[in-house]
C-alpha cells in the first residue's frame, strides 16, 4: 500500500499509545490514575449548553460563514478587547475547528515549503508535526540553561534567512510556566524589526495563578496596520473545559485572516453552528465557572507542588499556569518514555513522557484531576521508584510488593 511521505513522517503518539494501554488496563478493573490527562474535568458553563441547545431546537442547522457566525465574531471582539485591552473588528476574525485546526491553518497560510518555524523547548508536542504537515521545517530551542525560560540570545542564534516564524506558547504546555513581561516585549520587537511572523498560542491565557496575570502582546506591538505579522490564537477549550467542542479562533492582519478563509473553506469550510453557538455562550454568559476552574488548579497545584517537593530527588519549577508540570525524573531514569512505561506497569500511574515535549528525563504530569489522585498518583511513583520508600503498598485491593531495583 501506497502511504504518503508525510503521513508515513509522522510517528504514533507514545501518550496516545500509553492512554490506550491504561485503557485497556482500567477494562480489566485495575486502579489506573491517570495524571497525564490534557483537559479540564469540571462541567461545561450552563450558558453554552442552553445556547447550543436553543440552536439545535431550531432543527434548521446549515453551513455558515467560513469564518464564522456573526454572534461569535461578536463576543470574540468583546473578548479581545476585556483581556487584551486590544480593539479588533469582524475581519481580523477566523474561528476554526479548536485551536490546533487554527494553527494548522494559520501554517497552510504562511509557510512555503523549507520554511522554518522556530519552536521553543519544552513545547506542545502537536507543533513541530503540524509544521512538518505543510513542508516546513521545525528548529527548536532549548533553553541553554536547562530552564523552562526562553531566552532571545538562544532564539536570536536559531534565526536566518528561512526563518518565518516563532510560535510562543505561554503560560506554556507542558512546563505551566508563565514567560515575563520582558521576554513578551523582546520578542514582540524582535519580529516587528524583522518582519518575522508571531504566533502566540494564547490557550490558556486566563489560567494563571496567585492573581497574577499574562502580558498581553498587544501592548508592545507598534505595528498596527495590515501588514502586522502578530497572531494569536486562542479557543474554549481549555478555559472554559469545553474540549469537546471543538472551537478555536485566530487574530491577525485583514490579509491573513481573508487568505485563510481561502484555505479552510477548502479543508473544512465552517465549525459547525451548534458549536459555535455553544462558544458564543461561553464567552457572553457568566465568568464565574472560568474563575472557578482557575481557583481549583490552583489548589490542585498546590497540593502537587507538595507532594513533589517532598519528593528527594525530583525537581520541579513551580508552575504559574495551566494545569502540568514537568519535574526533572534525571536522578531516577533518564529515558521519559521508558520512566513512563515503567510507572504505568508497576503502579499503574498514566504520565506523559517529557521527551515528546522537547525535554528528556521530565514526565508532564496533570493536576486537573482529584486531589486524591493527585496525592495517591504521587505516592504510588514514590513508592516504584524511592528504594527508602516501604516496600509494599496497596493499589485498589492488590497488596503490591517491590521486587525490583
Ligand atoms: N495549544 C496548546 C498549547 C494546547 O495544549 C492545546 C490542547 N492540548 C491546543 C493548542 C489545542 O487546543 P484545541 O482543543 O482548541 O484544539
Amino acid at each position: 500500500m501506497s502511504i504518503s511521505q508525510i503521513a508515513r513522517d509522522l510517528k504514533e503518539s507514545p501518550t496516545l499509545a500509553m492512554n490506550e494501554a491504561a485503557r485497556l488496563l482500567k477494562e480489566k478493573g485495575e486502579a489506573v490514575i491517570h495524571l497525564g490527562a490534557g483537559e479540564p474535568k469540571t462541567k461545561v458553563p450552563l450558558d453554552a449548553i442552553l445556547s447550543s441547545a436553543a440552536k439545535l431546537t431550531t432543527a434548521e442547522i446549515r453551513y455558515t460563514p467560513t469564518e464564522g457566525i456573526p454572534s461569535l465574531i461578536k463576543a470574540i471582539i468583546r473578548y479581545t478587547e476585556e483581556n487584551y485591552g486590544k480593539t479588533v473588528g469582524p475581519k481580523n476574525i477566523i474561528v476554526s475547528n479548536g485551536a490546533k485546526h487554527s494553527l494548522y491553518n494559520i501554517m497552510l497560510t504562511i509557510l512555503n515549503p523549507q520554511d522554518e518555524v522556530i519552536i521553543i523547548a519544552p513545547y506542545w508536542v502537536s507543533y513541530p508535526d503540524i509544521v512538518k504537515m505543510v513542508y516546513g521545517v521545525p528548529v527548536i530551542v532549548t533553553p541553554e540553561d536547562g530552564s523552562f525560560y526562553p531566552k532571545m540570545d538562544d532564539i536570536v542564534q536559531k534565526v536566518g534567512s528561512y526563518t518565518k516564524a516563532i510560535i510562543i506558547n505561554s503560560p506554556n504546555n507542558p512546563s505551566g510556566v508563565v514567560y515575563s513581561e520582558d521576554f513578551i516585549r523582546e520578542i514582540v520587537e524582535f519580529c516587528e524589526k524583522k518582519g518575522i511572523y508571531l504566533i502566540m498560542d494564547d490557550i490558556y491565557h486566563k489560567l494563571i495563578f496567585d492573581g497574577k496575570k499574562a502580558p498581553s502582546c498587544y501592548k508592545f506591538a507598534k505595528d498596527d496596520s495590515d501588514a502586522s505579522r502578530l497572531i494569536v490564537i486562542n479557543g474554549v477549550s481549555k478555559l472554559y473545559a469545553m474540549t469537546g467542542f471543538r472551537v478555536g479562533w485566530t487574530i491577525a492582519n485583514k490579509k491573513i485572516i481573508k487568505a485563510m478563509i481561502n484555505v479552510q473553506g477548502q479543508n473544512s469550510s465552517c465549525v459547525s453552528v451548534v458549536l459555535q453557538a455553544a462558544a458564543a455562550g461561553a464567552l457572553n454568559g457568566i465568568q464565574s465557572d472560568v474563575d472557578n476552574l482557575r481557583l481549583i488548579l490552583e489548589n490542585n497545584r498546590n497540593v502537587m507542588m507538595n507532594e513533589l517537593n517532598a519528593f528527594t530527588g525530583i525537581r520541579t519549577v513551580k508552575p504559574d499556569g495551566t494545569f502540568y508540570c514537568l519535574p526533572d525524573f534525571r536522578a531516577y531514569e533518564k529515558n521519559s518514555a521508558k520512566l513512563a512505561k515503567f510507572l504505568l506497569e508497576k503502579a499503574l500511574v498514566v504520565t506523559v513522557p517529557g521527551g515528546e515535549f522537547g525535554m528528556e528525563g521530565h514526565l508532564r504530569l496533570s493536576y486537573c484531576g482529584t486531589i486524591k489522585d493527585i496525592m495517591t498518583g504521587i505516592a504510588r511513583i514514590k513508592w516504584a521508584l524511592d528504594p527508602e520508600s516501604p516496600n509494599e503498598i496497596y493499589i485498589g485491593d492488590r497488596k503490591m510488593r517491590r521486587d525490583w531495583k
